[in-house]
């Protein structure tokens, strides 16, 4: 059957219309239970847990992958916490735990709340949830619950999630209210992708003994028995699908075929700035034993700046770049909230665009017409309201606020990132790669060889220095921050403010403010003329606050005026590279075809370089985009589900200007 892989629009969703008995939720919208009003526990555990044999299946794990469970409909999670407590008991302490739930309808903060109480003796699951729940809005929200158990939240409806859903379950919570009062979700479709995501053996467990769920799973492949149901109802169905149909969504980009897992136990990342070490994190927490290697010293590139911003800015018309963007600012910020909960290394200050132009207000106004956000997530303010916003007057026509958003001090989270357990640091200079019997040969510049089973490049601009990845084109941007201390009677703004460059509240009272753009420019030495046009830029940003320090005797020159300038690299289309590294001839030779008829798609898997990856090209939006891609890459490496959609992850294939340069070629 043809996969549906169209994402649907980014777009705030609708909360439940609930009524309660007590702490047990009703859904007003369905006519139906979130869990049995008796005992929701004893039933979630008899149900979804024993029919699906859990216990047994954890304290026998023997995988280093995680255990995959797959649920529709989320609810109030009471169904997930019971397994993460579950797998908790009965798990060995090496194992890992994924989870995966669709909703279409997420509660509300307050309402899941309300729901958790009724279990106390979940609390501290619940709590665990509560602290990350994500905004109701459209994707994967991959939520890291401890450092072996994740739960990526794919909200939207279920059909449409599970098409898009770039992994595979061990395990299926086939939830969702009853058939008869949600026929909308229990379609063939369901089923289908159901099977098609699922690993060989993998079993499902579902309340329902309706027909049209025994059809759908018997067409899809699956076996299933009645067994008894919980409490009053008679029965209920479990079983597996032995061997899953193939993956029939590959056969339009056979080229993105992901590489098979291999195991891996040593790692090297090559670059120590914001995608390196959010690399070497990602693959610590998941217990790999990772080498950085670094040519100059933490930071010492794009990602070495006091303080940088976490913002995004959105094209009008969402588009696969924007939607790779607004995701990675949800995950940075939550990952952010992680790493560093009392705020140590960033701040939440929001970040407000403002469109200090009729064009920049209509591509404004274009976007938010386009999208459906949440408020908490993206809110249109007026000028009259940006006073009190930013901490002083400006002089736009409107903005976009970000209240998620925020600053960060890059370089000493690039070091609070490596001084994670399981990653060591080395200085050296990697000149040359080359493959050995399952592993990589890591040639060093004083001579020294190093081996991994895997490796990492996520070094910037020199990250296609290497005969692997001669063929990625690169392009490198100068950038360069200028910074200031604020005389005492002079505050910097409140939240970060964006127009040209941008301007953050201002930290140990130094204003930082940037930065340059010069394309095609990879020096690094500190310059007036750069200086002179970020001074521009403050003046057009935050004109009260340039007149402001003139009133309090500072001459706004470059003389008075320190800075850092450093070189970022961009991909042709402005979208990073993550993913495997694709042998480029092989490539030229095997799609040769696309160059004369683009439709004629050979059926051959893209074939890469086995065990090597690449997190590059993060541009001046590393910080929104390098924590995403580097979750990318370690999800692969250890054969996890991954936290975007199929068709994003696609997106980031560092061997996609290779397919679109032949198609280019007709
Ligand atoms: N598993 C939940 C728990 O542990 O609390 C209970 C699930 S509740 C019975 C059913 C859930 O399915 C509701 O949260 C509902 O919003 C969601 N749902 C219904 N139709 C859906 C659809 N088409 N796509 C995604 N979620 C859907």
């Amino acid at each position: 059957m043809t996969q549906r892989l169209t994402l649907p629009p980014l777009a705030a969703l609708t909360a439940p219309s609930l009524s309660w008995n007590a702490a047990s939720p009703y859904s007003e919208t369905f006519e139906d239970v979130y869990f049995s009003r008796e005992n929701g526990r004893a039933e979630t555990e008899h149900v979804f847990i024993h029919a699906n044999r859990l216990p047994d299946r954890f304290s026998h794990w023997p995988e280093a992958r995680p255990f995959v469970i797959g649920e529709t409909g989320f609810g109030t999670g009471l169904n997930m916490l019971c397994a993460w407590a579950c797998f908790e008991r009965h798990a060995p302490a090496k194992a890992r735990l994924h989870l995966l739930s669709t909703e279409k309808f997420p509660l509300t903060h307050e309402a899941l709340a309300q729901a958790l109480e009724a279990w106390p003796e979940l609390a501290s699951y619940s709590s665990a949830l509560l602290a990350q729940w994500p905004a109701a809005v459209s994707g994967i929200h991959r939520l890291h619950l401890t450092d072996r158990v994740t739960l990526d939240l794919h909200f939207g409806d279920t059909c449409e999630r599970l098409a898009l859903l770039d992994g595979q379950v061990d395990a299926w919570f086939l939830d969702g209210f009853a058939p008869s009062k949600n026929p909308d979700m229990w379609q063939p479709e369901l089923f289908h992708s159901m099977a098609a995501r699922s690993r060989p053996g993998a079993t499902f467990a579902t309340f329902t003994c309706a027909g049209v769920v025994k059809r759908g799973l018997k067409a899809a492949g699956f076996s299933w028995q009645k067994v008894p149901g919980f409490g009053r109802k008679r029965e209920m169905l479990a079983g597996q699908i032995d061997t899953p149909p193939p993956d029939g969504r590959r056969q339009q980009t056979p080229w993105f075929t992901p590489p098979a897992a291999q195991p891996a136990a040593h790692i090297v990342v090559i670059g120590a700035g914001l995608a390196g070490a959010s690399m070497a994190a990602a693959l610590a927490r998941r217990g790999l034993n990772v080498s950085v290697i670094e040519k100059q010293a933490i930071g010492a590139g794009g990602s070495g700046n006091q303080q940088g911003a976490l913002y995004v800015k959105l094209a009008a018309q969402t588009n696969d770049q924007s939607r790779v963007y607004f995701s990675g600012l949800l995950y940075s910020r939550r990952w952010l909230e992680m790493l560093d909960p009392t705020h140590q290394l960033w701040h939440n200050s929001g970040v407000v665009q403002l469109a200090l132009s009729t064009k920049e207000a209509q591509r404004q106004q274009r976007f938010l017409d386009a999208h459906a956000l949440p408020d908490g997530l993206l809110k249109a303010e007026n000028a009259g309201s940006l006073g009190g916003i930013i901490g002083m007057e400006v002089d736009a026509q409107s903005a976009l606020c970000y209240p998620q958003a925020g600053w960060v001090k890059p370089r000493k989270l690039c070091e609070h990132l490596l001084s994670q357990p399981g990653i060591t640091y080395h200085q050296g200079e990697v000149i040359s790669l080359a493959e050995s019997s399952q592993s990589w040969l890591i040639q060093l510049a004083n001579g020294e060889t190093l081996t991994a089973d895997q490796v990492v490049i996520a070094n910037a601009q020199q990250a296609n220095r290497f005969e692997q990845t001669c063929e990625l084109p690169l392009q490198t941007v100068r950038g360069q921050v200028s910074s200031l201390a604020l005389p005492e009677n002079v505050e910097g703004p409140k939240s970060v403010v964006c127009a040209g460059g941008y301007v953050p509240p201002a930290v140990d009272g130094v204003l930082t403010f940037g930065a340059s753009f010069m394309p095609n420019n990879a020096t690094t030495q500190v310059q007036d003329q750069d200086h002179l046009s970020n001074i521009d830029e403050l003046r057009r940003t935050l004109p009260a606050l340039a007149s402001a320090l003139e009133k309090a005797g500072v001459d706004l020159t470059p003389a008075n005026l320190d800075g850092r300038a450093a070189v970022r690299a961009a991909s042709p289309d402005k979208s990073p590279y993550a993913g495997p590294v694709p042998k480029a001839e092989a490539w030229q030779q095997d799609y040769a075809l696309l160059r004369k008829d683009a439709t004629r798609v050979p059926a051959v898997a893209g074939q890469h370089y086995p065990g090597l990856w690449i997190s590059a090209a993060h541009g001046s939006r590393g910080l929104a985009s390098a924590p995403l891609c580097a979750e990318v890459i370690a999800s692969r490496i250890c054969d996890e589900p991954m936290p975007l959609e199929a068709p994003l992850v696609d997106h980031l294939h560092p061997g996609r200007r290779i397919i679109s340069a032949l198609i280019r070629a007709q």
